[in-house]
């Protein structure tokens, strides 16, 4: 096998979690690199979650669950400037409707405490329904945790991915890794779709495939099973009949239920339901799954504009046999993993990353801090959030800024163009989505996507019928064959 590269770390996934890990990495004089299997990178489970970043009430006193929420929940309250993510503070809201229910939210916030989360509160329902006034009447109380935000869990992955490489770290993507290898019981390498990397250190953050990449090294002490979660997305339009925030039902032992919840960009979605499947490539949405998540909301939101719905998604979580975050030290001399991260796995992201960083320097000694690492992403420019005056400002300096391509949206061609040229920039019409949101409206792309097309074939230079909505053979356009005597 030709050998691609060497390097002192590979981190084997392209998710928030093998991101954020290559940008702490990159604050140090190591060689670092990231490979993904896929196209683009958060094309896994980080691109279909709730998108919210837990306070920390909900996982067990002592777990790592609950140790790396709320240091990921501080952590990005510190990023949210430098990396210029999209976070909206909302604090979120675990809703009771019953005297017992009363009772598991005291517990809660005597858990939330002991794990050290800030704030909390039980509010009484005249508060809750001061907040939000469309949840039920039947309401008893609240738990209130205002640390809890929305944020934009791919465009996170990506500022993640673009900072570390700004300092340094190299990406991979359509790099499939198909082996681990092992040398008297320590790692050498990793074999990958493009070829041999040579390395001393693996960073498992493989999400679902987490326990494949682990046995490739000859280490079987999990397993990862898929738990289905589907969601209905509403469109802005009825935000005013939806909630302002983060609203869940009070939990069972299972799952934190279904829930009613704004974005960062003011629409609503309600989900996800909890069902374990087999198959970890299944993304299908079902209508039993509509008929539960839809049953289980209207318990919290009895009038729901379901007319209003403008699409449905799935994700899978990628549960471990133990229930809690499995982060640290393989067996395999060499190997290390960030596996079993469910939720609040997008929360505690940071923290992990914090974490394996530090147990490398364990590992490597010799290594050290790196002079001149930049901590701060350049802001990108949205638009649509501009005055009128820096709008026309814009637009006098980049007439791009002047053609609105995604019209439900408003996203002009300015935006796609840089989106494009960027570092780790988008190669497909639905990564020029998750990096711009062109085609996230309302229409979902009906309108802007072969526009989008278009200026993906004109900037990559390649014909149209060459443009990927996203993975192989997903082209957007194809050469219409010659009809019978019709000239090619
Ligand atoms: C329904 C649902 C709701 C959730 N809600 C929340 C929430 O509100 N808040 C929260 O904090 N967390 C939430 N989570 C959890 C959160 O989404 C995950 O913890 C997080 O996205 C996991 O990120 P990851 O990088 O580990 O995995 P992924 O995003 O799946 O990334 C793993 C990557 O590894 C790549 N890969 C796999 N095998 C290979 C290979 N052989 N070679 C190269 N690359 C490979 C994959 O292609 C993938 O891109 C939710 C999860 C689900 C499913």
């Amino acid at each position: 096998m030709n050998c691609l590269r060497e390097a002192d770390v590979v981190v084997v996934g392209g998710g928030i979690m093998g991101t954020a890990v290559l940008r702490e990495l990159s604050k140090y004089d190591l060689k670092s690199i990231l490979v993904e299997k896929e196209p683009d990178l958060a094309m896994g489970t980080t691109k279909a979650n709730s998108a919210i970043l837990h306070a920390g009430f909900d996982a067990p006193n002592g777990s790592m669950k609950a140790r790396m929420n709320v240091r990921g929940n501080t952590l990005y309250h510190i990023l949210e400037d430098q990396l210029d993510l999209d976070i909206k503070w909302t604090g979120s809201l675990v809703v009771a409707t019953s005297e017992e229910e009363l009772a598991t939210l005291r517990e809660l916030l005597e858990r939330g405490r002991k794990n050290g989360v800030g704030g909390l509160q039980i509010l009484s329902a005249e508060e809750v329904l001061a907040k939000e006034p469309n949840l039920t009447k039947t309401v008893t109380g609240a738990l209130w945790a205002p640390s809890a935000g929305v944020c934009w869990p791919f465009a996170a992955a990506l500022s993640f991915a673009r900072s570390a490489v700004q300092n340094g770290a190299e990406i991979f993507t359509d790099c499939r890794v198909e082996g681990i290898v092992v040398a008297d019981g320590k790692v050498t390498g990793v074999k990958t779709s493009k070829g041999l990397i040579k390395t001393g250190l693996v960073i498992n953050a493989a999400g679902l495939y987490a326990d494949e990449v682990a046995k490739m090294a000859g280490d079987e002490s999990f397993s990862i099973h898929p738990r289905k979660g589907e969601y209905i997305l509403f469109d802005k339009t009825v935000a005013d009949k939806m909630v302002n925030g983060i609203v869940f039902p009070t939990p069972n032992k299972t799952t934190k239920g279904v829930l009613v919840c704004t974005t960062t960009h003011g629409n609503t979605f309600i989900g996800p339901n909890a069902e374990d499947i087999e198959d970890k490539d299944d993304r299908a949405v079902t209508i039993t799954g509509m008929d539960r998540i839809i049953a289980s909301a209207k318990k919290l939101l009895p009038e729901i504009p379901l007319g209003a719905a403008i699409t449905e998604f799935c994700g899978l979580r990628a549960a471990s046999d133990s229930g809690d975050f499995i982060i640290g030290k393989s067996r395999v001399a060499g190997l290390l993993h960030a596996a079993g991260m469910q939720s609040p796995g997008l929360t505690a992201a940071p923290a992990v990353a914090e974490e394996l960083a530090r147990l490398v320097r364990e590992l490597l000694p010799m290594v050290h801090l790196k002079k001149g690492f930049q901590s701060i992403l350049p802001k990108k420019t949205v638009f649509h959030r501009l005055s009128r005056v820096k709008q026309a400002a814009a637009v006098q300096k980049n007439k791009l800024y002047g053609r609105v391509i995604c019209r439900c949206e408003t996203i002009t061609e300015a935006e796609i163009v840089a989106a494009i040229n960027e570092s780790c920039g988008a190669r497909t019409v639905d990564g020029v989505k998750r990096r711009t949101r062109a085609g996230m409206g309302r229409c979902q792309g009906g309108f802007c996507g072969p526009r989008v097309t278009q200026i993906l074939a004109r900037e990559l230079g390649i014909p149209v019928t060459e443009v990927l909505k996203e993975r192989a053979d997903s082209h957007m356009f194809y050469e219409k064959e010659p009809a019978a005597g019709e000239e090619a």
